[in-house]
Order: structure tokens, then C-alpha cells, then sequence
């Protein structure tokens, strides 16, 4: 027989489990330093790269485990895990740039890295100029040549869902590409497909998908994510094993966790879509979005998150007030549907001004979908509507 290739889905059942022997589940490995033979050995464990068996910050067979699983589903030859999200766009940022380099990034970022960008790193002399996602080219024409180390996107973006077309990204020669493909999970996009150097995760949502796990990841070129280990090493932002056999045991269920949340995304969408209060919905698997045929494009699925917008802060506040099923709360890609205010909650540290630019109104929500029935779901959000 033929070996065919396996869908996404029937590989996350598999990825990640090369030295776990006859055990299905994966093996925790807690140890936080291993024992040498002798001297030499020693020395060769303390000077190798990714050794997984010297001292846990610098490698350990667990995270080493999930790293392998992201990797096969990103397509990637390698991946490396982080603390967090944050840990993994801190991490490669000062990996890569040093003072005087320059970063091409987009306006509409979610807020944590919006804020490493202007504050840690303005200080320390990297320049990063800020683009809008939705005019064509503005990332390729904002690279200075020289200068430029790392053009670093969102897509689909936070909270908006505004998408960055990554063959445009993938054509870009020069500095380094890296995409944040944290709404999409590795299910629904795969970034390195189009030529992009550096696809990255918040681990922390869909991935490991049931909000008991803080951690990030980065996939690509072995060389590359060598290079950012190297630093990642120094800078600390160590994985916990713990969390990376929660979010292997996340993956496992990744197709079907996203092929529901996804459906139920999109139903939930029409539903807002055609209720007279809601003035705008965001989703990009509607055709109405600005962007669908890049989404039709790229995504392979059109993911578990979307937002709306309601008149104003009054009328948001009220509608949290009033839902049972969704629950207030920020994070994404759970169990739980979860829905945010962004202006009081993840973008609460931005100005106005900043707000403006990443398309914050008073009146947005951003839903994450859950995996509870769609039926319920829909039910709840409406009764939480307002009447017009
Ligand atoms: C949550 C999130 C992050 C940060 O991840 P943490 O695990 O919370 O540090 C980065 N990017 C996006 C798009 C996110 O949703």
C-alpha cells in the first residue's frame, strides 16, 4: 500500500511522540538538570545545541516533544518553545535586532507587542515603523534596505481579524519574516507555505486550547531557530514541561476543537451580521469582509475568533451584562467562549490615538468561540442584544 500524507488532523493525533516509546500519552520529564558521565561528557552537553538532556532552560525532552509536534503541523524544520507568547516575540526580537536596527510592523498588533515594540524596544535604540495592514505593499515599501532585520505581522490581526496577504510578506527579500498566526492556529494557516521565515504562536490559545497552559512558540528554518536559541537562552523565557504536555494533550484534539469552533464562528457571525444593533461584524470567512479573497487565499480555515461593534460603551457594557453562556474574559481558542471589551481590557494601556489607529471603538467586542452547542451559543447572544 501507498502511504498517503495524512490530513492535519490525523497528524496532531501522532506529532510529537518520537521518544515517548510504547506510552501514547507523552512522558513528563520535570527534571531540571540531568547527570554527566565524566568530564567530557559534561563539556560536550554544556557546549551543544539543544541538548535535551544537561539543564531544562536550555532544552528538555517534553518541551522538546511539543516543539516537535508544532513543527510537523506548521510544516516547519524545526520549532522552538517559549514561556508565553510574549516570551517567544521578546525573545526573537532581541535575537535578531540590535541598537540602530530597524522593524517593519503593522498598527493593528495585539497590545502586548505594540508595547514591547514602543517601549523596550525604542529604548534600546531598535526603530520600528508602524503600517496599515490594508494598503497593499505598505510592508515591502517600509523596509529600509540595510537596515531593516525583521518585518514582524499579525494575521489575522487582533481584534479586528484584518489580514496580511503573506505572499506579498513571503516575497519580501532582505530581512527576516515573521507572522503572528496565533488566531489561525497551525490548522488554519500555515505561514511558511508562502515563503515566510518565522511562524509564531501564542501556544497559550488554540494550540494547547484549554486555557491551563502559558506558552509560546516559534517555527522555521533548524539553523535559524538555533540562532534565536542561542539568545533565548540568556533571556530566559523557558518553557515549564508541565505546560507543554498540556497543550500536547491539546493538540491531539486540535481538528476537532477548530473544525467546531470554526463552524460555530461563522454562524454566530451571520447571526450578527443581520441584527439591527450590530453596526459592524468582523470575520473573515464572511464575504463581506474587506479582505475575504485573501482569506480565501490563505486560511484554511477562517478561524474561532471575530469581533463586533455595538453603539457604544454603554450598550457593550450592558450586553456583558447580560450574557450567560459567553463569559467575559480576554484570552482565545478555549473550551469557554469568551468575549472582551478590548478598549477597557487588552488594549486598556493604548492612547486614544493608538486605539483609533488599531481600530478599537467603545463599542467593539471580541467574541472567541468556545465549544459549547452553536444552538446555545446563538440563543445567548441574542437575548443579550440590544432590542435595536
Ligand atoms: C495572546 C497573544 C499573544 C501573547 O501571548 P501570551 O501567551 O499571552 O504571552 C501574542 N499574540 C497574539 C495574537 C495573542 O493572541
Amino acid at each position: 500500500m501507498t502511504e498517503q500524507p495524512h490530513s492535519p488532523a490525523t497528524r496532531a493525533i501522532t506529532a510529537g511522540r518520537a521518544t515517548s516509546g510504547n506510552s501514547l500519552a507523552p512522558v513528563l520529564w520535570a527534571s531540571s538538570t540531568w547527570e554527566s558521565e565524566g568530564l567530557d561528557d559534561a563539556h560536550r552537553r554544556a557546549t551543544a545545541v539543544r541538548h535535551g538532556d544537561f539543564y531544562s532552560r536550555y532544552a528538555n525532552p517534553t518541551v522538546g516533544e511539543f516543539e516537535h509536534a508544532v513543527a510537523e503541523l506548521e510544516g516547519a524544520d524545526a520549532a522552538l518553545a517559549f514561556a508565553s507568547g510574549m516570551g517567544a516575540i521578546a525573545a526573537t526580537v532581541l535575537a535578531l535586532c540590535s541598537s540602530g536596527s530597524h522593524i517593519v510592523a503593522q498598527h493593528q498588533l495585539y497590545a502586548g507587542t505594540l508595547a514591547f515594540l514602543q517601549g523596550p524596544c525604542s529604548r534600546l535604540g531598535i526603530d520600528v515603523t508602524f503600517v496599515d495592514v490594508a494598503t497593499p505593499g505598505s510592508f515591502a515599501d517600509a523596509v529600509v534596505p540595510g537596515r531593516t532585520m525583521l518585518v514582524l505581522a499579525e494575521s489575522p490581526s487582533n481584534p479586528r481579524l484584518e489580514l496580511v496577504d503573506l505572499e506579498e510578506l513571503g516575497a519580501i527579500k532582505g530581512p527576516l519574516t515573521m507572522v503572528d498566526s496565533t488566531f489561525a492556529t497551525p490548522l488554519g494557516q500555515q505561514p511558511l507555505a508562502f515563503g515566510v521565515d518565522i511562524s509564531l504562536h501564542s501556544a497559550t490559545k488554540g494550540i494547547a486550547g484549554h486555557n491551563d497552559a502559558t506558552l509560546g512558540v516559534i517555527s522555521g528554518e533548524a539553523e535559524l531557530l538555533d540562532e534565536i536559541w542561542a539568545y533565548a537562552v540568556l533571556h530566559g523565557a523557558t518553557p515549564s514541561p508541565f505546560d507543554a504536555l498540556n497543550a500536547l494533550r491539546g493538540i491531539r484534539t486540535l481538528g476537532v476543537r477548530t473544525r467546531q469552533q470554526n463552524d460555530a464562528a461563522r454562524s454566530i457571525a451571520v447571526m450578527l451580521a443581520d441584527h439591527p444593533a450590530v453596526r459592524a461584524v468582523h470575520y473573515p470567512g464572511l464575504s463581506e469582509h474587506p479582505q475575504h479573497d485573501i482569506a480565501t487565499k490563505q486560511l484554511l480555515q477562517y478561524g474561532s475568533v471575530l469581533s463586533f461593534e455595538l453603539a457604544d460603551r454603554d450598550a457593550a457594557a450592558s450586553f456583558l451584562d447580560r450574557i450567560v453562556v459567553a463569559r467575559c474574559a480576554t484570552s482565545l481558542g478555549g473550551p469557554e467562549t469568551l468575549i472582551c471589551h478590548p478598549a477597557t481590557s487588552t488594549h486598556a494601556s493604548l492612547t486614544a490615538e493608538e486605539c483609533r489607529r488599531a481600530g478599537v471603538t467603545d463599542g467593539l467586542l471580541r467574541v472567541s468561540v468556545g465549544l459549547e452547542e452553536t444552538m446555545d451559543l446563538i440563543a445567548d447572544l441574542e437575548q443579550a442584544l440590544p432590542e435595536s
